[in-house]
């Protein structure tokens, strides 16, 4: 079974959910850079050695709420070819003896398909989490919702799973334009660039930050190689700009981050970089 990495800050937890896991070969996160490049600093033999890629999300707790930060694959993993533990995120979220119901709050940092899962049950409409706010940035539902999603092809072939996603919670979204704190401990910080509203979720506690990179990382060394990029990204400029954020961020709080995609457990730093620039450095976890 694929584990549950748990970390505190302070009281709060937060823990790392699988919704399914595989391998495969991932050229198309490494836009703009030679294999020469980055096939070394990934560790693989070449472009087209397979590794290991997580999908799923997070949840909080400890501050008051249960709030998940993205939803997964949702029912939909079981139709992704090769998918290890697919469509598991709630038998993980049970397993910290929490319940749908429980849920109050839900972060979307952005609403590909592969976050965006189970915000329905495998009815396709019915909301899987029926107390829960969604919290999404204003940005991010103009563009599901409407015309300019169609001109990106792979973002266009998301919509049939994505638009009744979004139709299923309309009546509990809150959506926003700028930073939120959900609490003492939680805060949104709109990072744009993967797609128009895409966020990131920094939590602080106890004088320890945990930043949830969202899609700004598919592999940490998108943290301190800001401008190898997915192909898919709306707007590469912006992931850049917002990539250096959250790099720096990290940096200056010490923090832990953690991604969606990232093989669970992965734990990563971010420090400054002698020469400038930043070096992200993968936690060894045998370690802590
Ligand atoms: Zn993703």
């Amino acid at each position: 079974m694929i584990p549950v990495d748990t970390i505190r800050a302070g009281d709060v937890h937060v823990s790392h959910l699988s919704d399914g896991a595989l391998s495969g070969p991932r050229r198309s996160w490494f836009t703009g850079a030679d294999p020469a490049e980055w096939v070394p600093v990934v560790g693989v033999a070449d472009p087209d050695t397979p590794f290991p890629v997580n999908f799923g999300g997070f949840v909080i707790t400890g501050d008051g709420h249960v709030t998940l930060v993205d939803t997964g694959w949702g029912h939909r993993a079981h139709d992704v070819a090769g998918l290890d533990g697919a469509g598991e995120m709630l038998d993980r979220l049970a397993g910290l003896g929490i319940a749908p119901e429980d849920v109050d709050r839900i972060v979307q940092t952005h609403l590909h398909a592969d976050h965006c899962g189970w915000l329905v049950k495998d009815d396709a409409y019915t909301p899987t989490f029926p107390n829960a706010t969604v919290y999404l940035h204003e940005a991010e539902l103009a563009y599901w919702t409407g015309d300019e999603v169609e001109k990106i092809e792979a973002n266009r072939k998301m919509l049939a799973a994505v638009r009744p996603r979004v139709e299923a919670v309309r009546g509990r979204l809150s959506t926003f334009d700028g930073e939120v704190k959900l609490s003492d401990a939680v805060t949104i910080l709109p990072t744009p660039g993967h797609t128009p509203g895409h966020v990131c979720v920094m939590v602080s506690a106890g004088g320890q930050t945990v930043l949830l990179a969202g899609d700004l990382a598919h592999h940490p060394v998108h943290l301190d190689h800001h401008h190898w990029l997915p192909v898919i990204d709306y707007a590469p400029e912006q992931s850049v700009a917002s990539r250096e954020y959250i790099a720096q961020l990290a940096a200056e709080r010490d923090a832990v981050v953690l991604a969606p995609h990232f093989p669970i457990p992965t734990r990563v730093q971010v420090q400054l970089a002698a020469g400038g620039g930043f070096h992200a450095v993968v936690l060894d976890r045998s370690a802590s």
